[in-house]
């Protein structure tokens, strides 16, 4: 999908004394910096591993960077140009399943911390996630349908899956009336569990 850049609230920063830490907070298209690694670095050396895990902000530990927040290290996969020469950086998909997990994993970091718990810090690498989509084609119970797509990993790992940088088996993408189904399911779901109703928290994001 083609979208033009995302960026962050322009938000300033200040320390106790006044002094402007914008800088060191966020990156320059106002995400906030968190784990990751943002050595700049081509192409052929990214790697998985400079994806964020825990979303912890390295200078202010107390300050997480959940969902859209966070600053990528780098695009998702290999930058490329229009033929008018327009950069086409691919960015991870700011969607709301990442977001749930990653919000997920940092509440409960936080949670340790201010309960005092002496525990590492929960991780939502989406270099170790997977994500589903599903868009609706046709609402109906009978004759509707959706396009249902699967991804494993998010962000491509290419030392684990060399040909494609994702799972060969668990990356790919159906459309039937089945799709509709599951868009259905969800629809309840989610909606169950943002009630926090009994069993809330088992509902997968
Ligand atoms: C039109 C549209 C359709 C989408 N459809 C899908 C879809 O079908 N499937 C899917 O997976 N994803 C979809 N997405 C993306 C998904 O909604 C987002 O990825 C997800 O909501 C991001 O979650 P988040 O918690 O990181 O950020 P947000 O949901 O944006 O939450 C950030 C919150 O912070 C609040 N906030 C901002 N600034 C401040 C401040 N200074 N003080 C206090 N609060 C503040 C905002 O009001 C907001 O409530 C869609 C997005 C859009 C715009």
């Amino acid at each position: 999908m083609l979208l033009p850049p995302f960026s962050g609230q322009p938000l300033k920063a200040y320390n106790r004394s006044g002094e402007d830490i914008t800088s060191t907070l966020f990156a320059p298209s106002g995400f906030m910096k968190v784990d990751a690694d943002y050595t700049p670095r081509p192409y052929e050396q990214w790697s998985a591993e400079d994806w964020p895990r825990t979303y912890q902000n390295p200078t202010y530990p107390e300050l997480f960077a959940a969902g859209i927040a966070f600053a990528p290290p780098h695009a998702i996969s290999k930058p490329r140009k229009t033929p008018n020469g327009t950069l086409i950086a691919p960015a991870p998909p700011r969607t709301g399943q990442p977001s749930g997990s990653i919000g997920r994993a940092c509440a409960e970091s936080i949670a340790d911390m201010v309960l005092g718990r002496d525990k590492p810090l929960h991780e939502a690498s989406m270099a170790r996630m997977g994500a589903s989509c599903v868009a609706s084609t046709g609402a109906n119970l009978r004759t509707g349908s959706a396009a249902a797509m699967i991804m494993y990993p998010v962000v491509p790992d290419d030392k684990k899956y060399p040909e494609t940088g994702r799972h060969p088996y668990h990356t790919r993408g159906e459309i039937g009336l089945f799709g509709h189904w599951i868009k259905f399911m969800l629809h309840y779901l989610f909606i169950y569990k943002a009630k926090a109703l009994p069993g809330w928290s088992l509902i997968p994001e």
